[in-house]
């Protein structure tokens, strides 16, 4: 078996929802079709890929990251129980989902005047969380962090892996900054209120592992086709194109 190059890096893919209808889709692109998205999933099961979570990595800090792949949503929207769930559990596949767990609906989209979009209930992310889906910190409110007080930017990160660990009965281990708000500080914070792991969105080292309070995400969008999206989880996608 092949192992990890020096240079590889583990691909931790960032997506938000998942439709099949043209009406909900909203103006930012921040959702991938549920057809495209299967055949992305399927790929990765026809090529050996397994999908881990940041509690996999925990249990085994040193493990061979060749064909691994984080598959994180954030937010937490319904669409993720209807159409998310039943693709993962097609494929034994695992993902990570980053919960805004004090609003239940797009509230910050909304009024920038995208469609109002529901969150998963209690009950759907107690399920997933039991199935072996990742659930992790996101904000309570949703907030842009840069723009918070250290009290504010503690009260929401704390409070929000206080509330997903209540939701799923488990330690919440790793946290997403909101719109990639991030700086030292935030960072810092994030570490004080028991976070291990922390995910930003297109910033932070290209090679994992090296800054565990900026782990650079890769985003799957509309636009993203299969060759993309092979380069995207071939590891070695940040050094093709830096
Ligand atoms: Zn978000």
């Amino acid at each position: 078996m092949q192992s990890a190059s020096p240079t590889y890096s583990l691909p931790v893919l960032l997506y938000h929802r998942i439709v099949n209808k043209q009406s909900i889709i909203g103006k930012h692109k921040v959702y991938v079709w549920e057809k495209d998205f299967e055949k992305q999933m399927q790929y990765l099961k026809d090529n050996g890929y397994q999908t881990i979570t940041f509690y996999d990595l925990q249990k085994e800090p040193k493990m061979d990251l060749y064909k691994k792949v984080m598959i994180t949503f954030d937010d937490g929207y319904l669409d993720n129980y209807e159409l998310l769930f039943p693709i993962l559990k097609k494929h034994g596949f695992k993902a990570i989902i980053y919960l805004v767990t004090r609003i239940d609906h797009n509230a910050w989209g909304v009024k920038e005047g995208e469609p109002r979009i529901n969150m998963m209930s209690a009950a759907q992310v107690k399920e997933m969380s039991d199935y072996g889906v990742e659930m992790g910190g996101h904000t309570q409110h949703h907030v842009d962090l840069l723009r918070h007080n250290a009290t504010e930017q503690l009260s929401e990160i704390k409070g929000s892996k206080e509330d997903v660990e209540k939701l799923t009965g488990k330690p919440a281990i790793s946290f997403a900054y909101p719109f990639g708000g991030i700086n030292e500080d935030i960072k810092q914070i994030t570490k004080e209120a028991g976070f291990t792991y922390a995910v930003s969105t297109n910033t932070g080292p290209k090679e994992f592992g090296k800054d565990w309070f900026q782990i650079r995400r890769i985003e799957v969008t509309p636009k993203t086709n299969m060759l993309s999206f092979k380069n995207k989880v071939s590891g070695r996608y940040f050094t093709l194109l830096s």
